[in-house]
């Protein structure tokens, strides 16, 4: 049986760290199937339709990873991937907080669902989406946190 893992975000946008985690995930996991998780509660920056391309764009060069969005549980989603792996990343105390309470929500409503922790490396613990927009809606440089298509798009987004 192949292993498929879920690494689920919104993506808005995608980071250095979030690559960083998907990249070092392939090399536990067979496939990695990235979920950009719309949350209509949330206003972003970046549409899903954009983050969905540089998503796909950036990983193009990787086989074994598949790009897709979906809205509502993200447990329901797994369970209709037929996928039983959760891949996340943990920054800091505060990741693992908020991580450990939703990997116990998530077993919760799929019991056979497990979640796996990868550390951040440490050149990326530091980035955040948040920052990030703030960075760029002020002028600065993100280069080395993000790709710079993202950096691309989010200027022309922040910046008009
Ligand atoms: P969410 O809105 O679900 O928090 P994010 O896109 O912010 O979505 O994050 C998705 C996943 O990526 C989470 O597991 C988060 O902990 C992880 N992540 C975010 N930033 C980093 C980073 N710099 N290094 C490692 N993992 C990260």
């Amino acid at each position: 049986m192949k292993n498929t893992a879920i690494c689920a975000g919104s993506f808005d946008p995608p980071t250095l760290g979030h690559f960083n985690i998907i990249e070092r995930g392939l090399k536990i996991f067979d496939t990695i199937i990235v979920g950009l998780g719309i949350n209509l509660a949330k206003q972003p920056i970046l549409t899903v339709a954009e983050r969905l391309d540089l998503l796909k764009q950036i990983l193009k060069n990787h086989k074994n990873v598949e790009v897709v969005s979906f809205d509502g549980l993200l447990t329901a989603f797994a369970r209709a991937k037929n996928c039983r792996i959760l891949l996340r990343g943990i920054r800091n105390m505060s990741d693992y907080e908020y991580e450990s309470q939703m990997a116990l929500a998530n077993k919760a409503l799929y019991p056979e669902l497990e979640t796996v922790f990868m550390m951040t490396e440490g050149q990326y613990s530091h980035l955040s989406s948040t920052f990030i927009r703030e960075i760029i809606a002020s002028g600065g440089s993100c280069a080395g946190m993000i790709h710079p298509l993202v950096e691309k798009m989010l200027v022309r987004k922040l910046r008009k």
